[in-house]
């Protein structure tokens, strides 16, 4: 029996891979460590995508490697694609290296040279109940200038379609009520003949009582007749979250998003007919040679498109990106204040979007206990909700809330049915 610690920056992927890889150990009679002074195999899953959590996975790894030795240590995710030799003059050349392309079961198998495993058949993480995370599409080619993904996860490589029907229909078995298909851009899927939609609807007649959801759609290769074939599922969240990243066309060329702000309204007002429906998004502030122009194009962008919520990141350099070496940064006090301001809009339509639902009774996805007869979930179109349910409940059930009050983090009430 070995103790272990799994330290996770990042994304949803890396989420996934970590609660798999704990799900396994445990399933082999490994045991969570205290810390790391109680250790004897550490796992860093890494993240790239911003700087600061790129040093925070070195500052672990020197600190793993002073309590455990490299040669205890398994590095993975974006991080141990992009600078071996840093990692070696931190940890040595014993660390066990996983680049970020890597599938799960290759991970795993290299988790069984450092400690004793089994591998199993696939299983969604216990830890994301009841959520089952499942990957469908490595990697990007997209090559926006400002990420470091294409470099890190390498080439799009496809899950075939029927291991993903295969593990989504394992999942429901096991009593998961909610299906996230992820993929870097989810809409390049392609097996065989079938595309990625082809591959929802295939979900979408499996029988049980589910929703699902998709992380994230490409503007660029998602079109209206994409949009309509979604809004049909029966099991669909009434959700899209489609990135725009700027409201500025000049910007999204320079972006390399290769769609425009046109393309991008006419997808938006097909999921704004129906008011069951949110739709969110990812936005950047600062990207080399916004000016004040494109920004408030941006704002106006975000306004017009009423998202229920937008993460707002401020831009920063990627090592290894053309944008880094774009000459026109946009002056650090500026990029903050642009992003303080764009969050006010943000929430401003998040409250918008939360009192809209108040005096409605909305389909619920129970996510966790939260005191006395509380509970947390979230509403089929995404939204957080904190209820009162006197009557049984329990984690991964469905059920109706009547919603009472708003706030800009989400929306409370009684459960009703
Ligand atoms: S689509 Fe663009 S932002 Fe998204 S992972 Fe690929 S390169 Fe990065």
């Amino acid at each position: 029996m070995a103790r272990f610690l799994v330290r996770t920056f990042g994304c949803q992927f890396n989420e996934l891979y970590s609660g798999a890889i704990i799900d396994a150990l445990k399933h082999n009679g490994h045991q969570t460590a205290a810390g790391l002074s109680d250790a004897d195999v550490v796992i860093i899953n890494t993240c790239a995508v911003r700087w600061k959590s790129e040093e925070k996975a070195y500052g672990y790894l020197g600190e793993a490697a002073h309590a455990v030795g490299g040669a205890h240590i398994m590095f993975m995710g974006c991080v141990a694609s992009l600078d071996v030799q840093r990692v070696h003059r931190i940890a040595g050349r014993d660390v066990h290296l996983i680049s970020g392309d890597a599938s799960l079961e290759q991970v795993l198998q290299t988790l069984s040279h450092i400690v004793h495993l089994e591998v199993q058949e696939y299983s969604p993480p216990s830890s994301l109940f009841p959520t089952a995370d499942i990957e469908i599409i490595r990697g990007c080619e997209s090559f926006c200038t400002y990420c470091i993904v294409p470099a890190s996860r390498g080439r799009e490589i496809a899950v075939p379609a029927e291991d993903v029907v295969a593990n989504a229909r394992k999942a429901l078995a096991d009593g998961f009520a909610e299906i996230l298909l992820l993929g870097q851009n989810i809409n390049h899927y392609a097996w065989r003949e079938e595309s990625f939609m082809d591959l929802l609807e295939t979900i979408d007649l499996l029988p049980g009582v589910f929703w699902t959801w998709f992380l994230s759609p490409h503007p660029a290769s998602f079109d209206e007749h994409d949009v309509e074939r979604m809004m049909q599922l029966k099991h669909a969240e009434h959700r899209l979250h489609l990135p725009l990243q700027s409201g500025s066309n000049r910007i999204l060329a320079a972006m390399n998003r290769r769609y425009s702000t046109d393309t991008y309204a006419r997808l938006a007002s097909l999921v704004r007919r129906d008011a069951s429906w949110a739709l969110t998004s990812d936005v950047i502030v600062g990207f080399p040679g916004e000016t004040d122009e494109d920004f408030e194009q941006t704002v106006d962008a975000v306004k017009q498109f009423s998202f229920d919520a937008v993460f707002v990141a401020k831009y920063s350099d990627r090592p290894g990106t053309p944008a880094t070496r774009m000459q026109n940064k946009v002056p650090q006090a500026v990029v903050d204040h642009r992003h303080a301001r764009l969050l006010d809009v943000v929430e401003d339509l998040s409250l918008l979007a939360h009192q809209n639902t108040v005096g409605h009774t909305e389909e619920v996805l129970v996510l966790s206990p939260h005191g006395e007869e509380q509970w947390f979930g979230r509403t089929r179109s995404g939204k957080n909700v904190w209820f009162a349910a006197a009557s049984p409940t329990s984690q991964g059930q469905f059920c109706s809330v009547a919603i009472e009050r708003a706030s800009r983090e989400g929306l409370y009430g009684a459960r009703v049915a």
